[in-house]
């Protein structure tokens, strides 16, 4: 049976499905239950962060083509918070209920060589790069781009798994046997002067709103801060924002995108990685805006309004990883001015994303402050 497409807006008692079980999608599930939307989450593991918040669960694997009909049939929209979700999944999906973003959105997020020549033919700069697929072409790829270089996997890696960094030709044959699946992908290692993220929310009318940009600071690969907005001239957070939105008006995106660029000393961005969901980058929006990402995603998916975000305070998050500085939650709970979010997770294993803290900052501080990153909450 062929169902009539969904209302637009979808009214509120609306089911919205999440692909993902993670933070992601509690935090979207959150956001939804604020505009009376219900979430059905779909992941395989049981007891997840987001089903935890959730109305309705499906426990079952990406590539069950019953429960993935039966979800379907229970759900008015399917959006994702992971996007190591397998292509094939919306693939089987989206002939039975409208997904936002697309599967090509997803198909491209999760493959550094298709997101790279997207990106360039886009428009937009990133690292000078070659794909790898054997041993001697790792050896042509150094040759051309020279050392230091960053070697990554293509697909799966996130938060630093699956990279290494090349500075001698001795490094190749260790990284050259410990990543994988190949093909790898060679990247220039680039002497940024800071990473920026930015943040868009795109609707099915086209119109499209941006967060301001934040600088990202890392520690073991992971995202440890987040400061907002980022302390760059204007051009350049004008320039971040307009990146973020032709990549999204070129992929047709309806729904969020983050973009990751390498800011460089002479001011250029390089894109780094892009995200077609919700981003780590920006969770302090939840806090220091009246519109966060996650309203904005459900929003966009919604088929809602897209308003502007209203930001009424500067930000610095922390990221809460592992399970010492998870440890610091009850001293975060008590502190006047910091927003806490734990995230349910069942073991607080070391790396892992366990919660963040936002320290709200009157208007200005932050461009202002000698050291940002020193007004973090922890
Ligand atoms: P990624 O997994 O691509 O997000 O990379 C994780 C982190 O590694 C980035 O946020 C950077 O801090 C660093 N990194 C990645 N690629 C490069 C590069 N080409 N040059 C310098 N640093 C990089």
């Amino acid at each position: 049976m062929i169902r009539p497409p969904p209302a637009c807006p979808l009214p509120p008692g609306s089911t919205i499905g999440i692909l993902g079980g993670g933070q992601l999608g509690r935090m979207s599930a959150l956001a939804a239950a604020k505009l009376g939307y219900r979430c059905h989450v779909y992941a395989p593991e049981s007891d997840s962060p987001a089903m935890q918040v959730a109305a309705a669960r499906s426990v079952a694997a990406y590539d069950d083509a019953a429960a993935l009909a039966a979800f379907a049939a229970a759900v008015d929209v399917v959006t994702f918070e992971f996007e190591n979700v397998p292509a094939g999944t919306l693939d089987i999906l989206a002939p039975l209920v409208r997904c936002r973003p697309g599967v090509e959105a997803l198909r491209i997020g999760q493959d550094r060589v298709l997101e790279k020549r997207f990106l360039e033919v886009a428009g937009i700069a990133v690292a000078p790069w070659r794909e790898v697929s054997s041993r001697a072409q790792l050896d042509q790829a150094v040759a051309e781009l020279g050392l230091p270089a960053v070697l990554k996997t293509t697909r799966l890696g996130y938060d630093g798994r699956g990279q290494a960094v090349l500075r001698a030709l001795a490094d190749l044959d260790t990284a050259w046997a410990r990543l994988s699946p190949r093909p790898l992908v060679l990247e220039a290692f680039i002497p940024f002067e800071r990473e920026v993220s930015a943040i868009v929310a795109r609707g099915a009318d086209g119109s499209a709103v941006t967060f301001e940009p934040t600088e990202n600071r890392h520690a073991q690969h992971i995202l440890d801060l987040s400061i907002a907005p980022a302390p760059v001239a204007a051009g350049i957070g004008a320039a971040a924002r307009a990146q973020v939105v032709r990549v999204a008006e070129s992929l047709g995106l309806v729904g969020l995108l983050a973009l990751e660029m390498f800011l460089l000393p002479d001011g250029r961005l390089l894109a780094n990685e892009m995200a077609p969901r919700p981003h780590n980058s920006g969770h302090w929006t939840m806090d220091a805006c009246l519109c966060g990402q996650f309203e904005m995603h459900v929003r966009a998916v919604a088929g809602l309004a897209l308003p502007d975000p209203g930001r009424h305070h500067d930000a610095v998050m922390k990221n809460l990883v592992g399970p010492e500085s998870y440890g610091h939650w009850p001293e975060l709970a008590a502190l006047p001015g910091v927003a806490l979010h734990l995230y349910g997770k069942s073991e607080a294993r070391e790396g892992r994303k366990l919660g963040h803290a936002t320290r709200l900052l009157p208007l200005g501080t932050v461009a202002t402050a000698p050291d940002p990153g020193a007004l973090a909450p922890l």
